[in-house]
């Protein structure tokens, strides 16, 4: 989608700290951390939500580059979290599917 910030990341047209990237996925550094680790992994393909998500091998691909990306971060052994937010109940301000990875402290539950 021609206006969709995370398409512009994945398309390189706005610059983002990549970690990785593949055929499928790019993951790349929030810009506003919310732990000393702060990933988000998205699709290339524009995707709003998880809500519109139909495709098991992504879904796959998706959840397997999650501890992928946490090993390779150095977080295997003190645990990470993974979250997807979704609609605005959620808290979900991009409307482009994307995993948080958050790791390097102690996540507290509930989530506020
Ligand atoms: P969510 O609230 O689940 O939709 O998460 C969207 C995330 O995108 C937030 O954690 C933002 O800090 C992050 N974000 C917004 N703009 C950028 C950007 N240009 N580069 C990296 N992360 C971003």
């Amino acid at each position: 989608m021609s206006d969709c910030l995370f398409c512009k990341i994945a398309a390189k047209q706005i610059p983002a700290k990549l970690v990785h990237e593949d055929d499928e996925l790019v993951a790349f550094r929030d810009i506003a951390p919310q732990a000393p680790t702060h990933i988000l992994i998205i699709p290339r393909k524009h995707v709003p939500s998880l809500a519109e998500l139909d495709d098991p091998a992504l879904a796959g691909r998706m959840l397997l580059a999650a501890p992928h990306i946490a090993v390779a971060e150095g977080l295997h052994k003190t645990g990470w979290r993974t979250v997807f937010n979704t609609g605005s109940d959620g808290g979900q301000t991009v409307h482009h599917l994307h995993v948080h990875i958050l790791g390097g402290r102690q996540m507290t539950w509930p989530p506020g």
